[in-house]
C-alpha cells in the first residue's frame, strides 16, 4: 500500500477557506482532516473536536514540551498547533490528509515534510476580505484590524505555495482544489509500488 499524502491549505481569515473545505469534504469524503489544538475562545457556531480542540495555554505548552506538535504558531495572541501523531498515522495508513494552517505553520511543515503539497486560498480582493471579516461579527474591531494586518502579511507569502486558488466562485474553487488532489494521486512517486510489482513479475 502506498503512503498517504499531506495537503497543506492556507489562506487569510476571511478568504472563505472554511466554506471551501466543507464543500471539498462533501466531494471527497475519503479525505482525512487534521484537528488543530488551539487556545482561542470558542465561537458560537463552533463545536469542540470538529475543526479544533480548544485547550488551555498550559495544556498547549505541555504539548510543545513533549514534542507532540508537527508545527505551531501564535496567531493574534493565541496558540494554534497541529498534533503530530494523527497526521503521521494517516499517512502511514495510506490516507490523504488535509492540514489547515497559517503561513508560518505551512513553512514549518514544508521543511519537515518536503513531499507535501501546499495550496494557498486567495480572496478575490482586499475589499471582499474586509467585508467578510466584518460580516462574521464574531470579533471586536481591534481583532478584525489585527486579522486584516495578518492577512496582508500572509498574502505576501502566497508565492511559497505550490498552488494558488482564487476563491471568487465557490464551486469553481472547490473543483480546482479537488483537481489538485486528483492529479497529485497520479504522481509517479505515489505509484512506485505498482511500478515495482509490474517490473518484478517480468524478472
Ligand atoms: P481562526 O481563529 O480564524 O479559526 O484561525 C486563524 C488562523 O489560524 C487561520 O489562518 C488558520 O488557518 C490558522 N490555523 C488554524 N489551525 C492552525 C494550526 O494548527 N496551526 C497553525 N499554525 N495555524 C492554524
Amino acid at each position: 500500500m502506498s503512503r498517504g499524502r499531506l495537503f497543506i491549505i492556507s489562506g487569510p481569515s476571511g478568504s472563505g477557506k472554511d466554506t471551501l473545505m466543507t464543500e471539498l469534504f462533501k466531494m471527497r469524503p475519503e479525505l482525512k482532516f487534521s484537528i488543530s489544538s488551539i487556545t482561542r475562545d470558542i465561537r458560537e457556531n463552533e463545536k469542540p473536536g470538529e475543526k479544533y480542540n480548544f485547550i488551555t495555554r498550559e495544556q498547549f505548552e505541555r504539548m510543545i514540551d513533549n514534542d507532540q506538535l508537527l508545527e505551531y504558531n501564535v496567531f493574534v495572541g493565541n496558540y494554534y498547533g497541529t498534533p503530530k501523531a494523527p497526521v503521521l498515522a494517516a499517512i502511514e495508513n495510506g490516507d490523504d490528509i488535509i492540514v489547515e494552517v497559517d503561513v508560518n505553520g505551512a513553512a514549518q511543515i514544508r521543511e519537515k515534510m518536503p513531499e507535501s503539497t501546499s495550496v494557498f486560498i486567495l480572496p478575490p480582493s482586499f475589499e471582499v476580505l474586509k467585508s467578510r471579516l466584518q460580516k462574521r461579527g464574531t470579533e471586536s474591531d481591534d481583532k478584525i484590524k489585527a486579522r486584516l494586518e495578518c492577512a496582508l502579511g500572509e498574502i505576501a507569502r502566497a508565492g511559497e505555495y505550490d498552488y494558488v486558488i482564487v476563491n471568487d466562485d465557490l464551486q469553481k474553487a472547490v473543483n480546482e482544489l479537488s483537481d489538485i488532489i486528483r492529479l497529485d494521486r497520479l504522481k509517479s512517486d505515489r505509484n512506485q509500488i505498482l511500478i515495482n510489482s509490474i517490473l518484478e513479475k517480468e524478472r
